[in-house]
């Protein structure tokens, strides 16, 4: 029986990057994954070709709305889908190979199959498909099983029409009208890109607001700027059902004031969020614990109630987003070895990829309130920044928030051009704990988008933004 220092099971952001940390910390290590491709529902069912399909569409937007003010002319302009979604796959599969590559660089061992405890220290790889499975042994184990779309009780999801984020990403026709149950992260991006691709697209959603996890403003914002492209939304609606009959969806809900409500279509996503995914793995043979909502009851070492096993990613408490589960793949793995790592999850960023993007970090204004906490607010608006009226995005701002007495940054929001990327400046300067002056007084490069985030901090101190 082959023996490891470490198996990981599930190979999503989570999983591969704790297994590579631990290879090169010197550990003979195993990683399990029960699919025949490797990066989890990042990089085969969510963030990657996710984006693959937003820069797709938003080429096709562009071409429509933008390239007219250019001076660019085109006719015939059209949408071959099957192509869109073969690219998409291509850019997946150029992804997940890597992984592979970098599983072998690492020697790293790969094991396919369904991975499940017999005790503690032994782990069964079986196929998927039946077969025989064969067994390991192992001094640490590392969960990282990821999570699965949630699924609403009163609805039946035929995939082909009712349909999930997976099916959203490899639709081969621009759907009539698309009704997306849900103002979150993933129904907003899917939502954008057949929008943009000429769906009429309706979301409806539980909640008074899109994004309401987030700085309130940003949702404000990008409800607005969304609303430019067509989307339509409806909130304050509970749906109640939602039907199949032939290429017709009817989903039904309940409006604030309580009448019933009846939205027709030919696809309907349900976006409403992801649950952890701990199924198969036969969690009660080692005794590993639970806690609410299906996730792996972790300490703060990441380890569970049993010594050796720890869990990572969407199958634990937090966030889910790819970055988080990555982190904690790199902390498991040194903590593994005796090092003293450190997360720091107020730091996390949260990101929408719609168009403008929309990223926050740290505390929200809705917090820091909450928290009775004295702050200033600086804010820069996009249609003031040089850059972005070179290339038409002048939709957005960036706000900081900082504290009234200290000026250290508390809480930066943005929503416009290229923030995604953006956010990084605020994560690096809250990570040294930066005052706002600290960021006004270094040079930005001219012009750039990240000028904003200069402007918002001169904003802050004494009110003393230079172009607004
Ligand atoms: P996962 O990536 O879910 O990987 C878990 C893996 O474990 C899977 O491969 C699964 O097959 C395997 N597995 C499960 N059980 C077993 C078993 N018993 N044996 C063997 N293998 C098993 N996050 C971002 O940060 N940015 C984004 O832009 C973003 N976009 C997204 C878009 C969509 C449409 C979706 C659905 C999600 C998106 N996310 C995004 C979220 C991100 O994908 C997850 O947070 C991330 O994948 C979690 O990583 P993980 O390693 O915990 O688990």
């Amino acid at each position: 029986m082959n023996q490891y220092d470490v198996t990981v099971i599930g190979s999503g952001p989570g999983g591969y990057v704790a297994a590579i940390r631990c290879a090169q910390l010197g550990l003979k290590t195993a990683l399990i994954e029960k699919y025949p491709t490797l990066g989890g529902t990042c990089l085969n069912v969510g963030c990657i070709p996710s984006k693959a399909l937003l820069d797709s569409s938003e080429h096709y937007h562009n071409a429509h709305t933008a390239f007219a003010e250019h001076g660019i002319g085109l006719e015939n302009l059209t949408v071959d889908m099957n192509r869109m979604i073969d690219r998409k796959a291509g850019v997946v599969k150029a992804n997940v190979d890597g992984i592979a590559y970098l599983m072998k660089k690492n020697k790293i061992d790969v094991l396919t199959g369904v991975g499940s405890f017999v005790d503690k220290n032994h782990i069964s790889i079986a196929p998927r498909e039946g077969g025989e499975a064969q067994q390991i042994e192992t001094k640490n184990v590392i969960i990282a099983t990821g999570s699965k779309p949630t699924v609403l009780p009163f609805i039946a999801q035929d995939k082909e029409r009712i349909i999930t984020s997976t099916e959203a990403l490899n639709i081969r026709e621009v759907p009539k009208h698309m009704i997306v149950i849900g103002g979150g992260v993933i129904g907003l991006e899917m939502a954008s890109v057949y929008a943009r691709l000429g769906a009429k697209v309706s979301v409806v959603e539980f909640m008074d607001s899109i994004i309401p996890t987030m700085d309130r403003g940003l949702g404000k914002e990008l409800k607005r700027v969304l609303g430019k492209i067509g989307i339509e939304f409806f909130f304050s609606h509970k749906v109640t059902g939602a039907t199949r009959d032939g290429d017709t969806v009817t989903v039904t809900a309940t409006n604030a004031k309580g009448e019933e409500v009846k939205f027709e279509g030919d696809y309907c996503l349900v976006a409403v969020g992801r649950v952890p995914y701990t199924a198969g793995l036969n969690l009660e043979a080692a005794g590993v614990q639970m806690e609410e909502r299906g996730r792996i009851k972790v300490d703060e070492h990441l380890q569970t109630n049993v010594p050796g096993i720890y869990a990572i990613g969407d199958v634990i408490r937090g966030a889910m987003l790819a970055h988080k589960a990555e982190e904690e793949g790199v902390f498991v793995a040194e903590t593994i070895v005796g090092q003293k790592p450190h997360i720091n999850y107020l730091l996390i960023p949260g990101v929408v990829y719609t168009w403008p993007e929309v990223a926050g970090v740290g505390y929200t204004e809705e917090q820091l309130k909450e928290q009775g906490k004295a702050y200033k607010v600086g804010s820069f608006p996009f249609k003031a920044s040089g850059r972005a009226r070179a290339s038409g995005d002048t939709d957005g701002f960036v706000k900081v928030l900082a504290d009234k007495t200290t000026d250290e940054i508390l809480g930066v929001h943005m929503i416009g051009p290229r923030i995604a990327d953006l956010i990084a400046e605020a994560v690096t300067a809250m990570e040294f704990r930066a005052s706002a002056e600290d960021v006004a007084r270094m040079s930005h490069s001219h012009p750039t988008y990240a000028e904003a985030m200069k402007e918002a901090c001169l904003a802050a101190t004494e009110n003393r933004a230079i172009h607004m």
